[in-house]
């Protein structure tokens, strides 16, 4: 299914990228729960986490894993915490958050209103960590 994540994609619309590879990209959400909130997911377009076939999902959880190292060491945080929700975009995604506590993976949180300058500095933050 199309959707806005289609469009980021093919590049009509911009994101904050932080990673990519031929079946994956990963991306800041731009209403984070907190600062380092990352977004993965696959470029075919499928929109259920749970529809994936197997060898694509183990893929992109290993794509997934190289990312959250990588947030790991740019946002303090004591872990990177991982949920599927997909009730907002029609197009599967995994959340990558880093948490401080339990109460950080709490998805009926405010989101944070961060601006493009507050955004492209966690982009920078994280896209200086190497893998
Ligand atoms: P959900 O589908 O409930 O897992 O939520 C979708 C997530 O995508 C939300 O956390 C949104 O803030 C995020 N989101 C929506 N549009 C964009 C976008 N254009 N760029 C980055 N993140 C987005």
């Amino acid at each position: 299914m199309s959707s806005i994540f289609s469009k980021i994609i093919s590049e009509e619309l911009p994101c904050y990228k932080i990673a990519e590879d031929d079946s994956f990209l990963a991306f800041l959400d731009i209403n984070p729960l907190v600062e380092g909130h990352v977004l993965v997911i696959p470029k075919q377009e499928i929109d259920y986490l749970f529809d994936i076939d197997d060898s694509l999902l183990k893929d992109m959880v290993i794509f997934s894993k190289k990312v959250a190292k990588r947030i790991q060491k740019a946002i303090p945080c004591k872990r990177i915490g991982l949920s599927v929700i997909g009730l907002e975009v029609p197009h599967a995604h995994i959340h990558l958050v880093p948490m401080q506590s339990m109460k950080d993976m709490n998805f009926s949180n405010a989101k944070l209103a961060l601006s493009s300058s507050q955004l492209e500095v966690i982009q920078s933050k994280i896209n200086s960590v190497s893998e």
